[in-house]
């Protein structure tokens, strides 16, 4: 199913201030949209809506090219998974998934048949007569699933399902639900705050900030291009290195002199009209060269190093005391006080425009 949200706006009773804005968005069919920012910027005001559980103050939401702003939530043909997946204590696990069914006065068989079938997929079968007490963590965070699936919506709804479990079962957890949405083919709608769950497991991702988006696209599309400086912050770890200076003469100089870089060809075009305007240069840590011979080049001395196996992040400084993160292999050998010299790699400079903070190149 599609979903679409068309100019929708959310001001909550009580507040001055409207907390979504202008949320223009397309969701198609099958797809895995993640709909990511920091705390307080929306993201489950936005889920709730598509839910029901949240009114549209204006705006229309549309299911299918269907108007359903109005339509009670249960007749929305949505299932929801919560952080806190609040399985009934005193059932069994294949009591839990099969509740919903039984509450619609389903047959027996037909619900056998989908808990069974969603057990199986799920690989929850060996302790369907368990009770949610006696089952682990991410056991029940399939259950939970599980007691969504054998609805069988038409849009999955998740609202930072794994956000209780422990790293190593997260990264377990997520690559087992990209498994199960390849499966089922489900439209689903995910919110986290966490951009790695963000990028491996979306087909679109939904940047927010402050009640609205600010970009919406490809994981890989985040990376390479952020559309402003908020989203090149947000994507990638560690964080983008960002460098005020202005053009002069087609070289991008640093507001301390420090870094001059002459950009390639094709960024030089993007940035005829900001000659000897004020411009950011955003550098990802591991988009740096280190080697001799390289021309932009600037010093700088390590203070602190993170090893942390398969790379080593080098926290430096510039000789005016400014920070720059650089991630190198971790097999390369650095030591904390030494002077280095960095280059950078011009294929892969962003440049931005400091007074809006819009992408320009
Ligand atoms: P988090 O990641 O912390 O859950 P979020 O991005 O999901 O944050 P929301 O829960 O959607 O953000 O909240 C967005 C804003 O709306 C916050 O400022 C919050 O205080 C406010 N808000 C949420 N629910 C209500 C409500 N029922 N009444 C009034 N304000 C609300």
């Amino acid at each position: 199913m599609k979903v679409k949200f068309k100019n929708i706006g959310k001001k909550y009773e009580g507040r001055e201030d409207f907390t979504l804005r202008n949320i223009n968005l397309d969701i198609e069919d099958k797809e895995f949209c993640v709909i990511l920012g920091p705390s307080g910027c929306g993201k489950t005001t936005l889920l709730r809506m598509v839910a029901g559980l949240n009114s549209i103050t204006e705006g229309d939401l549309l299911f299918d090219g269907l108007r359903v702003n109005k339509v009670a939530p249960k007749d929305r043909d949505i299932a929801m998974v919560f952080q806190s997946y609040a399985l009934y204590p005193h059932m069994t696990v294949y009591e839990n998934m099969a509740f919903s069914l039984s509450m619609r006065k389903e047959r027996k068989k037909v619900i056998h048949d989908r808990v069974m079938e969603a057990a199986e997929v799920l690989q929850i079968k060996d302790y369907l007569y368990s009770k949610p007490s006696d089952i682990s963590g991410g056991q029940r965070q399939r259950v939970a699933l599980g007691r969504a699936m054998v609805r069988k919506p038409s849009v999955f709804l998740m609202d930072e399902p794994l956000s209780n479990l422990d790293a190593k079962l997260r990264e377990h957890m997520r690559v087992e639900l990209v498994r199960l949405h390849k499966t089922l083919g489900t439209t689903s709608i995910y919110v986290t705050h966490d951009q790695t769950e963000a990028m491996t497991m979306a087909t679109k991702i939904v940047l927010m900030n402050d009640g609205k988006i600010q970009q919406a696209g490809k994981p890989e599309e985040f990376y390479n291009k952020p559309h402003n400086i908020f989203v090149a912050k947000f994507i990638g770890s560690p964080t983008m290195n960002l460098i005020k200076g202005k053009m002069s003469n087609g070289m991008f100089i640093s507001d301390d002199k420090v870094i001059k870089i002459k950009p390639n060809n094709d960024d030089l075009e993007f940035l005829k009209p900001y000659e000897n305007k004020s411009v950011t240069v955003g550098l990802r840590p591991e988009r740096f060269t280190s080697g001799k011979g390289l021309e932009d080049t600037f010093e700088c001395t390590i203070d602190v190093i993170e090893m942390l196996g398969k790379e080593k992040i080098l926290y430096t400084k510039t000789k005016t005391d400014k920070d720059i993160i650089i991630s190198t292999p971790g097999h390369h050998v650095y030591n904390e006080g030494e002077r280095h010299s960095f280059g950078f790699d011009l294929s892969a400079i962003h440049f931005f425009d400091t007074e809006t903070e819009i992408r320009i190149n």
